[in-house]
């Protein structure tokens, strides 16, 4: 089910799916209830350009919408852009002290496990050097 009537992916992923005989899109569809008692037994989809309501048999149902950073419990906190990124500078510092971020909470253009990686090795040698550079106070030491 696909809320509008294309794909936003790349245009490899797109033909990939496209070719994948167990695939079947329905566009402008969203889902407005999972039917079933107990058990999946189908979904109720609306039409978005119609309105229209049908029902299609389904046993399992998985949502995918999207990148959403799960940077909530941080909101008030930490900086952030208006999609919940989280703002780095000069490597992964964030603008609270001793406060580092790595990964997709902080990547809206490559959110990819080789550049999450890489910066998780950042986060960890700027957050080790944070704590080099610490004066030792009888509650650090
Ligand atoms: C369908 C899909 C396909 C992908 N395919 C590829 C691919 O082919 N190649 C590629 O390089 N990348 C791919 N990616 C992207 C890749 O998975 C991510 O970029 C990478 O996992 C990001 O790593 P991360 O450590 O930043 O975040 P995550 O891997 O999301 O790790 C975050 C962790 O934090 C945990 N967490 C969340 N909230 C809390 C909390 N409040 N308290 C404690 N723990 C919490 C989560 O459970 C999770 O374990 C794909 C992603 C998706 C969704």
């Amino acid at each position: 089910m696909h809320r509008r009537d294309q794909l936003r992916a790349s245009k490899i992923m797109r033909d990939r799916a496209f070719a994948n005989d167990k695939i079947d899109f329905r566009w402008n569809s969203v889902v407005e209830e999972v039917l079933g008692d107990g058990k999946v037994a189908g979904v109720r989809l609306r039409d978005v350009s119609s309105g229209e309501l049908s029902d299609l048999p389904v046993s399992g149902v998985f949502v995918a919408i999207g990148h959403a950073p799960n940077t909530d419990v941080f909101r008030g906190q930490i900086d952030m852009d208006e999609n919940g990124y989280i703002d780095t500078h000069d490597g992964t510092r964030t603008n609270v002290e001793g406060v580092f971020a790595a990964g997709d909470v902080q990547d809206h253009i490559y959110r990819q496990a080789i550049t999450a990686a890489g910066s998780g090795c950042m986060a960890a040698i700027d957050a080790e050097r944070w704590l080099e550079s610490q004066p030792k106070t009888p509650t650090n030491w």
